[in-house]
């Protein structure tokens, strides 16, 4: 079934490798090769995307799959001892399989509920605003072997959390009326007001949208196709999470006004796995907007087609990045590829393809009512219209704020109850962590570049965890294709360990800095050249922070030299203080 349903289509095979697993708890050897067989497809290829993927398990992981979100803010409330706690009522370790097979408790990056954390994945389903109570009750229904659909619906709420609204959550259109005043413009003349308004892509970079629709609908092709990046996995990042759940048609008109605009009668949106809670109601408005002619074959009359698919990420960061994505929905592993060609002109099965942002796709459709010059007005001249932050850590009301670009940093504080604040990281993990003395400068492209996600440390926070938990982040989040990132992220978090075991030097920091500026200037993509920045501004901003977990002058190993050499002592009978370390090195030297 689940192969017929895929058209046994091998770009297919994220999709069925995620429901086989829903299927069967795991991916076992022999499924593998059974769908290698029925996809025609070498069977390395079927296990190199099975073992890419985070939330894919090529080994028993338990009935009960439980998956801790671990950002640093997941860390401010508490969830490794709530985690621990869980471990402990299930009589098994962290990272493992209970032995009868029943429950894996591990960690994974942050699932886009900073809003209302700390938060876990049960199998798949996200669990918010974890209590001490509620870890109990979950150790209770596991044991006594309660489906996870079968547990308390109000677990599985997640609220928006809107806390400041503009033009863009107070839009006030009908489904469908943006579409349909794209459609009664023409392709030419949205294209001029998109140009008109200077949208710039939301995701972080600020592409100029209008470029990049230009690009792809004068680029040649058998089909071209519109992706809309649902893969917000920008530690702190949720806003687009709240534009799927409560602003879907605005999204969905955005995504048929980028096919009219660049020639595409087919659209993806690549959805988050974290998110999958939301699939079947996506699903769902979707096929509704078939029945109301706002999607499909012949919109509103007007002989334009266009219709969207839904895929599902399974818990890889780096498919947020364009090509990777593309790759990802391909069914292979997520890893960038080498550009040029850019997706513009060899895209999705190698034709033109836009890939836009959620939030700029919804804006576009807010544009094509009320055109380029009004959004032009609003904003900054390099950054117009608003911007959707994600604000989450030490702030009295956790949320998505929409403010215009320009609005300052410490309004943005002021608005969310922050107090006391040190430290405000601008861009998740990857982007600029600005200290007290820079909360003047102001949210826009041309001063504080941003995806949304504004994570807030007070002065209680210590920022050399804060920086430990980034590193291991981007560790972890490597796709592992080029050296620079994949040996300098794992260094970078084994330095910082080093000193968090109270055995670092100030030769870490010197090497630490050799290892971000390498990695800045040869890293494949952005996720390696972006992976230090925050962790930079730490060290320079927050020095103390480091200094303080200094413990020697001079070099000294990660782990106990002297404890490692007890081996060759017993193998040479000796115990003479000329055969140890430490204080005795003089005399070593001496013999
Ligand atoms: Fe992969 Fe990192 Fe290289 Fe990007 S920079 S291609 S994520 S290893």
């Amino acid at each position: 079934d689940i192969l017929e349903r895929h058209r046994r289509d091998p770009l297919q095979l994220l999709q069925i490798l995620i429901e086989l697993q829903a299927r069967d708890g795991w991916l076992a050897p022999a499924t593998l090769g059974a769908l290698a067989d029925a996809l025609g497809m070498p069977r390395a290829r079927v296990e190199s995307t099975a073992s890419f993927y985070s939330f894919l398990h090529t080994r028993p992981a338990g009935e009960y799959r439980i998956l801790f979100s671990d950002n640093i803010t997941d860390r401010m409330l508490g969830n490794q001892a709530l985690m621990q706690a869980l471990c402990d009522k299930l009589w098994l370790q962290p990272g493992k399989v209970s032995e009868d097979g029943l429950v894996s408790v591990a960690t994974t990056s942050c699932t886009g509920m900073c809003d209302q954390g700390p938060a876990l994945l049960a199998n798949g389903r996200t669990v918010t605003r974890l209590t001490p109570e509620r870890i109990d009750e979950i150790a209770h229904l596991i044991r006594r072997r309660v489906p996870v659909g079968d547990w308390p619906p109000e677990w599985f709420h997640v609220e928006d959390n809107i806390r400041c609204r503009d033009v863009l959550l107070d839009h006030g259109l009908a489904p469908g009326q943006a579409l349909a005043a794209a459609l009664e413009r023409g392709a030419t003349s949205i294209l001029g007001e998109i140009e008109r308004s200077a949208l710039r892509g939301r995701g972080g970079a600020g592409f100029g949208s209008d470029i990049k629709w230009r690009s792809c609908r004068d680029a040649w092709g058998d089909a071209h196709y519109v992706i809309c990046n649902a893969d917000e996995g920008e530690p702190g990042t949720f806003k687009d999470r709240v534009l799927l759940a409560s602003y879907f048609d605005l999204v969905v008109d955005g995504m048929c006004i980028a096919g009219m605009a660049i020639g595409a009668n087919k659209g993806f949106i690549y959805l988050r796995g974290e998110y999958r809670y939301l699939l079947d109601r996506l699903e769902t408005r979707l096929a509704q907007r078939r029945e109301q002619g706002l999607l499909g074959r012949n919109i509103l009359g007007r002989g334009f087609t266009f219709d969207i698919e839904i895929h599902l990420g399974a818990g890889a960061y780096i498919c947020g990045e364009e090509s990777a994505l593309i790759e990802s929905l391909e069914g292979k592993p997520g890893k960038p590829r080498i550009r040029p060609p850019f997706p513009v002109t060899n895209g999705y099965r190698g034709q033109p393809t836009t890939v836009n942002n959620v939030e700029t796709l919804a804006l576009a459709a807010l544009i094509a009512v009320r055109g380029g010059e009004w959004f032009r007005a609003i904003g900054t001249p390099a950054s117009t219209g608003t911007k959707l932050l994600s604000v989450s850590g030490d702030v009295a009301r956790p949320g998505i704020y929409e403010f215009p670009f320009g609005v300052s940093v410490a309004e943005v504080l002021e608005a969310a109850g922050a107090r006391d604040t040190q430290a405000v990281t601008s861009a998740g993990a990857a982007g600029h962590c600005l200290a007290a003395d820079e909360f003047g400068r102001r949210i826009a492209f041309e001063d504080v570049a941003t995806g949304g996600s504004i994570m807030v440390f007070d002065a209680s926070r210590d920022m050399f965890e804060v920086a430990r938990n980034f590193a291991h982040f981007f560790a972890h989040e490597s796709c592992g294709f080029c050296t620079p990132c994949r040996v300098g992220t794992a260094v970078n978090a084994r330095l910082l360990d080093k000193l968090a075991a109270d055995h670092g030097s100030p030769y870490d920091l010197d090497e630490m800095a050799k290892m971000h500026r390498l990695m800045q200037g040869a890293s494949h993509c952005g996720l390696g050249n972006t992976a230090t920045i925050a962790i930079d501004d730490m060290l320079v901003k927050f020095r103390p922070a480091f200094e303080r977990r200094l413990h020697s002058p001079d070099y000294e190993p990660a782990f106990d030299l002297d404890a490692a050499l007890s081996q060759a002592r017993r193998m040479t009978g000796r115990d003479d203080p000329g055969a140890h370390l430490g204080d005795n090195r003089g005399a070593l030297a001496e013999e």
